[in-house]
């Protein structure tokens, strides 16, 4: 019985888990004896350990395009062929919203509670604006670039060409065509829809094979990633923005464990216990990644291999929870917004924080699904409520460990999302 497919699997989001915590164990402990500056360590992160992660980030984002199309085409003719998408998707926005809103508020109520900023003495701050202000200009130019808020940002979400938003990987322009696709091939007679599903679900078969051969390089990809960024971690400034980065990966450990753990308990009858433990791989892939558009592959394959949600379920939700659900990048703005007031001595007033809870999630749901995809539109929130953009700079240095961190909220409230919707359908298996 040890060697079943259901153990094999297992035996997999082990070993990912496992090259996940050697990576951090084996980085954490090259910064602290060599140093982050030291010129050996430096050139095994960046020329070994970072190129074997980059080549199994390669191989999930080659599969993003692919995977989302047909997912998304396939699920949506599913449900429209049975005359249920405007339902489920109702519940699906509806879902995100509320778990989002809920999330940016969290992270609201813990900064007014433990108040980081008051932690940041002038000479660290000047240090740390010094230190990072070319990136800060940098995302600030993204920002403005952008456009900010208007009308222009929600006509953008049509693609004037659809081959050109795949190329691009713009993400909501493929998910705007692929669902209009599925709409209309949902409608087609039966003989017509019938060969084109049938390549499609082909297609999509294809593609979850070349998942699987891209997630056993996962130990390895996970362990490089992680590696490579725990060993040239700045200690120093671990201790600079100590209170910073504790309520922050706090307020995420929260949403993870106890918000996320008990809403799937509650509302799709699924124990903590059993989802976190079939959620390793997805955890780890994107705790390594930062990214929920590399991770999206790993929490379709949990969804319908680990928890039975049904495909066209599964195919609807998660994809466009990838691009639209981020509740722990609502978090995290909701943290950085109100720390770096604090630190500019800005107190927000209550009217003004509850902007800041609406601005995070209509951002958060902005924010691409990649590596530091949500600093620009931080930019344009900061913007909003009078925080000088320039205080960016302040949390940039340690940026990707909080990212690493906000990005496995994100899958796991689209995993949660996917099987709250599946169990409401009464389509999730006892
Ligand atoms: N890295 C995050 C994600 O991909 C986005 C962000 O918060 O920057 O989900």
């Amino acid at each position: 019985m040890s060697d079943g497919p259901a153990d094999r699997k297992h035996g997999a989001a082990t070993w990912i888990f496992v090259g996940l915590l050697v990576g951090a164990a084996a980085g954490i402990a090259c910064n602290a004896w060599v140093g982050p500056a030291d010129p050996d360590l430096r050139w095994f992160a960046t020329r070994v350990a970072a190129k074997a992660g980059e080549l199994f980030l390669r191989l999930l984002f080659m599969i993003v395009v692919p995977v989302v199309f047909t997912s998304l085409a396939l699920g949506v003719a599913g449900i429209a062929g049975g005359r249920g998408l405007g339902r489920v998707g109702a519940k699906t926005i509806g879902w995100f919203v509320l778990t989002t809103a809920f999330a940016a508020t969290l992270g609201i109520v813990a900064v007014d509670l433990f108040r980081p900023g008051d932690a940041v003495t002038p000479e660290v701050k000047a240090a740390l604006l010094e230190a990072s202000k070319a990136e800060a200009a940098k995302r600030i130019e993204q920002a403005a670039a952008s456009g900010g808020f208007s009308i222009d940002l929600l006509l953008s979400i049509v693609p004037r060409n659809p081959v050109k938003a795949a190329a691009d990987t713009d993400l909501l322009g493929l998910i705007f065509f692929a669902l209009l696709f599925g709409i209309a091939a949902g409608k087609l007679p039966e003989e017509k829809r019938r060969p084109l599903v049938g390549v499609l679900e082909a297609l999509y078969e294809i593609s979850t094979r070349i998942i699987g051969w891209a997630m056993k390089l996962a130990p390895i990809g996970v362990a490089g990633l992680v590696f490579e960024k725990s060993a040239l971690f700045g200690g120093s400034l671990f201790s600079a923005l100590g209170a910073y980065l504790a309520v922050a990966l706090g307020a995420l450990a929260i949403q993870q464990f106890v918000v996320l753990g008990g809403l799937a308990w509650l509302f799709a009858k699924v124990p903590p216990t059993v989802l976190f433990r079939k959620s390793r791989a997805l955890m780890a892939t994107a705790f390594s990644t930062s990214s929920s558009n590399a991770t999206l592959p790993t929490t379709l394959a949990t969804a319908q291999n680990e928890f039975k949600v049904p495909a066209d379920l599964a195919g609807f939700v998660l994809p466009l929870g990838a691009t639209l659900n981020m509740n722990g990048t609502a978090l995290f703005e909701g943290v950085v917004v109100l720390f770096l007031a604090q630190v500019s001595g800005l107190e927000l007033t209550l009217s003004t924080q509850v902007l800041v809870v609406v601005l995070s999630v209509l951002t958060a749901i902005g924010a691409a699904g990649v590596p530091g995809g949500s600093l620009p539109l931080i930019v344009t929130v900061m913007q909003q409520v009078e925080i000088p953009p320039e205080m960016l700079a302040l949390v940039l240095g340690v940026d990707r460990l909080v990212d690493m961190a906000r990005t496995v909220p994100n899958v796991t409230g689209d995993l949660v999302g996917a099987l709250v919707v599946a169990r409401s359908e009464g389509r999730l298996p006892p």
